[in-house]
């Protein structure tokens, strides 16, 4: 295994028997992270009225506004009816190595979260249609009224403007506890968790990112490659 793939050792509470849970929970982002390609993305894409959402992408990737802000204009500029948008999430690819590290954990009695900057009626209908409804999810929040979908964010966190969904918050006080959190991500709405969380898996712009702040993380292609990982952390740190 290349050197990047070792992880530090797992924070230990008490000398644990095989199978009772790791000192360690899993957070991982949903867009380009487990669905190959951002599948918000492709909606906003697809559904939009017209162009105005790149006007506002734009305004994002310049720093001009936030994610939320972002995020709430480029959603109201949608229209699309359910089963339109149902068919459209139903071709939604998911990394193969994401069923793997969901039953990996579930065995080992690890808490995995999906922490995602895209919207919970979207995401639920893509896990229920592969199979995979039983994972937490935490995302932003949609209400569909006829053709128009009306979004609102649950998870904003005042003190971190960047943030739409602030994903750390699920692991920063009140919410932490005496286990590690490792999180695996890819874009940009992962730089805040990925600074507060004790392990990282990070590829494309969070890995660029990362190495740039010279912020310790560990470099992955897909998810089976961090399934292994983990498989090996949490067998180390057992024995
Ligand atoms: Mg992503
Ligand atoms: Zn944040």
């Amino acid at each position: 295994m290349p050197k990047t793939m070792h992880l530090p050792d797992a924070k230990k509470t008490a000398p644990s028997p095989k199978h009772e849970p790791a000192g360690f929970r899993v957070f991982i982002d949903f867009d380009n992270t487990i669905s190959i390609g951002d599948v918000l993305d492709g909606v906003i894409e697809k559904f939009s009225i017209d162009d105005s959402w790149r006007a506002l992408e734009n305004a994002w990737a310049d720093g001009r506004i936030g994610a939320r802000e972002c995020l709430d204009g480029q959603v109201r500029g949608l229209r699309a009816d359910w089963p339109d948008l149902a068919r459209h999430l139903e071709g939604v690819k998911l990394d193969p190595g994401f069923a793997t590290l969901r039953d990996l954990l579930r065995r080992e009695g690890v808490e995995l979260t999906i922490v995602s900057d895209n919207f919970d009626v979207l995401l639920g209908h893509i896990l229920r249609h592969n199979g995979l409804a039983d994972v937490a999810c935490y995302a932003n929040h949609l209400e569909l009224a006829d053709d128009s979908l009306l979004p609102s964010f649950p998870f904003n966190n005042p003190d971190c403007p960047t943030c739409a969904h602030c994903k750390k918050t699920h692991f920063l006080p009140p919410n932490d506890d005496a286990r590690q959190v490792i999180f695996i991500g890819d874009g940009r709405s992962d730089i805040c968790p990925a600074r507060h969380a004790d392990i990282v898996f990070a590829k494309d712009s969070l890995l660029t990112y990362l190495q740039n702040a010279v912020i310790p993380c560990i470099a992955y292609h897909d998810l089976t490659e961090v399934a292994h990982a983990l498989k090996k952390h949490l067998h180390e740190s057992k024995i």
